[in-house]
């Protein structure tokens, strides 16, 4: 996962602590474990940036439950971030999320 991937998904937690939880600077303790756990999965894909797709890596980075909630919170973030993000990070994203729908 690369630098831009990484604020991608940090971002988007952050729209979605902010907006369904009122956190204003800091994220809840949730969230904030939910960013960690989510950066530390995709920062240790051991494709690294030469990866294929998610899609096709056979590493399954998210636990079911944290799946679930990083699932939510693109759900929810994605489309509200499009407009000021490299729409291919998040497009990367979703497909791996996808796999064990
Ligand atoms: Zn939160």
């Amino acid at each position: 996962m690369n630098r831009t991937e990484q604020k991608t998904v940090a971002k988007m937690i952050y729209i979605y602590c902010a907006a369904k939880h009122g956190s204003t600077k800091a994220l809840c303790a949730d969230c904030e474990e939910l960013r960690k756990y989510a950066l530390k999965r995709v920062a240790s894909c051991k494709f690294g940036e030469d990866k294929p797709t998610c899609q096709k890596c056979p590493v399954h980075c998210y636990s079911p439950q944290m799946r679930d909630r990083i699932r939510e919170v693109m759900r929810y973030a994605g489309p509200r971030m499009l407009y000021k993000s490299p729409v291919l990070a998040i497009k990367h994203l979703v497909k791996g999320l996808q796999k064990n729908r």
